[in-house]
């Protein structure tokens, strides 16, 4: 491989935090990782230093104001050095990394969970198996939260590359998000609760301990579809979010494989449901057999005693 090149997760033009988990990702590949940072404002950069990258690139173009798959594409293609590219795997992020490989006819490996020595490993089929394929040259690679950790140090010193791409379509308005908590998609601790809650008001109960342990409230497809109350943005699954954190608390979810396509990369598993014989146990690390109005007041009080 030539070199690699790592694509700055935004968030609001700032740079995410997760950007320091790709430049990980790309030391795995070996070279020294060049972080590019798609911005509108050079300033917007100064986010990346210390992520671990040798070199800081702020790619600077009033096409990166709002996102627009082709427009970024060809302005990110312009100024991206030859080499792998590393992409987070948000759904924009995978659409950009689809557009730089067909720009580059490059091949694409798409929400990767494991690098190791140019093997490259992902889940196929709604997570149903994992392919693992070896890049023998230059790849694109989105790579998922909370695979790999974040990488410290590094350049800190920013260049600046003016750029431009043809914005096809542009966003003209934003509607705030229904609920200002975490975003499961962000999430290192996630419990959700499906048509077992039995009612939208006791996702309260899940909500009591996100806050205690600093998780985000998810929930599955049966849920948001009984209850209007449960938006669409926080379901977990094929027609949801896929997410992959460290802990992923299910309530009251049968574990339906439409279910487990969004979650079931997670790295620890907790299900709890009244039906011993419920899918989700086979997948679960941990399971209680039990309602969850029995199981939630247990577990919440002794997470408050683990929290202090
Ligand atoms: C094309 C397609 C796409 C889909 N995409 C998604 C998706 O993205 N995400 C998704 O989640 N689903 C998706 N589904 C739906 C999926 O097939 C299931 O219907 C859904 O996941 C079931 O949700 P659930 O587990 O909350 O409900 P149920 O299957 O009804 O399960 C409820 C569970 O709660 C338990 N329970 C009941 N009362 C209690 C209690 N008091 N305490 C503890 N446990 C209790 C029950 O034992 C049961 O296991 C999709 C389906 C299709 C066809």
């Amino acid at each position: 491989m030539t070199q690699t090149i790592v694509i700055a997760e935004m968030n609001n033009n700032a740079v995410h935090p997760s950007t320091a988990e790709l430049v990980s990702a790309a030391n795995t590949l070996g070279g020294e990782p060049t972080l590019v940072v798609p911005c509108t404002d050079a300033g917007q950069a100064s986010g990346a230093a210390g992520m671990g990258a040798a070199t800081i690139i702020a790619a600077k173009s009033g096409a990166f104001a709002h996102y627009d798959a082709s427009g970024w594409a060809e302005a990110l293609d312009a100024v991206v050095p030859q080499g792998t590219i590393i992409t987070g795997a948000s759904p924009q992020s995978k659409d950009l990394a689809a557009r730089l490989a067909a720009r580059r006819n490059l091949s694409v490996v798409q929400d990767a969970v494991k690098i190791e020595g140019g093997s490259i490993t992902s889940p196929v089929y709604s997570g149903k198996a994992m392919q693992t394929v070896s890049a023998s040259g230059d790849v694109v690679v989105s790579v998922r939260s909370n695979v790999f950790a974040p990488a410290t140090g590094g350049a800190t010193d920013v260049s600046v590359i003016d750029t431009d791409g043809n914005v096809a379509t542009s966003v003209q308005e934003f509607m705030a998000r229904a609920s200002e908590r975490l975003d499961v998609a962000e999430a290192n601790i996630i419990i959700s609760g499906g048509r077992g809650m039995g009612s939208p008001d006791n996702f309260t109960h899940l909500e009591a301990i996100a806050d205690t342990i600093g998780a985000a409230v998810g929930a599955s497809r049966a849920a948001v579809d009984t209850w209007e109350a449960i938006p669409h943005s926080m379901q977990v699954g094929q027609t949801g979010k896929t997410v992959n954190p460290n802990l992923y608390i299910a309530v009251g979810i049968s574990g339906a494989i439409q279910h487990l396509a969004g979650m079931r990369s997670s790295k620890y598993i907790v299900a709890i449901n009244k039906d011993a014989d419920a899918p989700i146990f086979q997948h679960a690390d941990y399971g209680i057999v039990a309602t969850w109005e029995e199981a939630l007041p247990v577990l919440h009080e002794s997470l408050k005693g683990m929290m202090g």
